[in-house]
């Protein structure tokens, strides 16, 4: 085998969730990535249905290649399909511009450190030195990984710019220079949510994205990946929250002290004393962030998981009583549950359900939890597998919180009245399931969203609800319900209830 240059470093994965959960001694539900600079969730595209249709074909090849996706590409970012080439991953697209104009003898030009590793590598892999005198290709960044800078695009030709992290900057990027020499590298992986999916894209003049194409290997991207690829294109999500997120977080590490590099990504870098240390500390409490020599970078995830990773570097021990996480993924939906028992009724449930969002947020508030429950489902077929699962995510994930259920009141009811409707709940903790639950008239799926949940919850639940207006009558049995629950969640002994032992 041909030898590399010295010193020549590999790639080097962060280590696995479940590796990381074991270092820490906690449970994998319990560590949150901050270290990926992907979404907390996959798009609601990215459902099983998004690749039945490929499946049912996967054992041919793709056969003629991928037009629509290159006419996809192209329409997003307003170029024509000859001007896109696909890789696995933008990381794919970096190697073959690398080996496609590098080669033994030639340098190429690499962003200075701290930035992507992998430029670096491809210029290695590629047999070429890494320096700034009279390369042949220049690779440059924008935003810049890790510090999330946008610099301005250099005059150095020919040009590849990294643009990874593009969505996030509100810039127009280096696209309208594909005919000057410039290549653009792309991904799926960050703003589509498909960082598993193995999917990015080059952009470059015809002629260039002919000989990129050509020295590209057959089909790196598979029938599926597409698939997705093109299902997130169909509606591309809104980055807006994550970039107010990105300020909101950044605004608190200032107010904590620390001076978060401005960024133009959906990550932060954070200047620190003793990295490693506080990359530590943030492990003990579940958050995993990158470690720098200089720096922590954290990834932005949504308000919730970066509270934890603030209270963390205040110093705050991560609170594990009563509350849990928790992750259901069917065919039909994919949800995710974080749930703290003892909380202020500070509930968001969005899982596209409408109606049945709404009543679970009703009767989170009346418990007098803290809740967030997201996700999706395939709201094109309607709204009941999504509101359905979202039921049974929350049953399943209430079971969780209230560990061995010792100490609690155990029993709870009320009554509740909205206008012309009347409910009254009943329910008993003490593990055996049994729903009984009337309402009439029920919107639609009131009274099976409600069985699910006792179910779920292993909870007997008695409701009966009845009055003129279907929306009332249902919303009153879930406010009913959350009261009730409120009351027998209740610690009553100095046994604290655990949740040791079943998480
Ligand atoms: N470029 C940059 C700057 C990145 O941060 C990353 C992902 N870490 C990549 C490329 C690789 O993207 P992909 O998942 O598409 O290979």
């Amino acid at each position: 085998m041909r030898s590399l240059a010295e010193p020549f470093t590999p790639y080097g994965w962060a280590p696995s969730t479940a590796e990381l959960a074991r270092r820490a001694g906690l449970d994998p539900i319990e560590i949150l990535r901050f270290d990926g600079n992907v979404p907390p969730l996959p798009l609601p595209s990215s459902r099983p249905a998004a690749v039945a249709a490929e499946l049912a074909r996967v054992n041919e090849y793709p056969h003629g290649g991928y037009p629509h996706i290159h006419e996809a590409i192209a329409d997003y970012a307003g170029v024509e399909p000859e001007n896109v080439v696909l890789g696995a991953g933008a990381d794919d697209l970096i190697m073959l511009v690398a080996r496609a104009y590098a080669g033994a003898g030639d340098t190429v030009a690499v962003p200075p450190s701290p930035t992507y590793p992998l430029f670096r590598i491809a210029a290695q892999l590629a047999g070429a030195d890494v320096g700034d005198h009279d390369p042949v290709l220049t690779f440059v960044c924008r935003p810049e990984n890790p510090t999330g800078t946008l610099d301005a695009i250099p005059d150095a030709r020919p040009l590849a710019v990294d643009e990874a992290y593009f969505e996030y900057a509100d810039d127009p990027g280096a696209v309208g220079l594909i005919d000057d020499d410039v290549v653009v590298i792309r991904t799926f992986s960050k703003v589509f949510a498909l960082a598993g999916a193995r999917i990015g894209y080059a952009l470059a003049s015809r002629e260039i994205a002919a000989e990129l194409n050509a020295r590209q290997s057959p089909a790196p991207v598979s029938t599926l990946s597409v698939a997705l690829a093109l299902a997130a294109l169909a509606s591309p999500p809104d980055v807006r929250p994550v970039i107010e997120e990105r300020e909101r977080l950044a605004a608190e590490l200032r107010n904590l002290g620390y001076v978060p590099v401005p960024s133009r990504a959906n990550f932060v870098y954070v200047p620190v004393e003793d990295p490693q240390t506080v990359g530590e500390q943030l492990l003990a409490s579940g958050c995993v962030v990158r470690v720098f020599p200089e720096a922590i970078r954290i990834s932005v995830r949504d308000q919730e998981d970066d509270d934890l990773v603030l209270a963390a570097l205040a110093g705050e021990p991560r609170e594990q009583h009563r509350r849990t996480r928790h992750v259901r993924a069917t065919a039909e939906t994919t949800l995710r549950v974080r749930l703290a028992l003892d909380g202020a009724s500070r509930v968001r449930v969005a899982t596209g359900a409408g109606l049945y969002d709404h009543f679970l947020e009703q009767l989170a508030f009346h418990a007098g939890f803290d809740l967030v429950l997201d996700g999706s489902g395939d709201l094109e077929t309607g709204d009941h597998h999504t509101a359905e699962d979202a039921a049974i995510a929350l049953g399943e994930a209430l079971d969780r919180a209230l560990g061995d259920r010792k100490g609690i009141a155990r029993y709870g009811d009320a009554t509740v009245v909205m206008d012309d409707a009347r409910a009254s709940a009943a329910v008993d903790l003490g593990g055996r399931r049994h729903a009984k639950v009337e309402i009439d008239p029920d919107p639609g799926l009131a009274t099976h969203t409600l069985a699910s949940f006792a179910d779920n919850a292993r909870l007997a639940l008695h409701v009966e609800s009845a009055g003129d207006d279907a929306h009332h009558v249902a919303e009153a049995a879930f406010k009913a319900t959350g009261r009730a629950l409120r009351a027998a969640i209740r610690s009553e002994s100095d046994v604290l209830p655990s949740t040791k032992g079943v998480m």
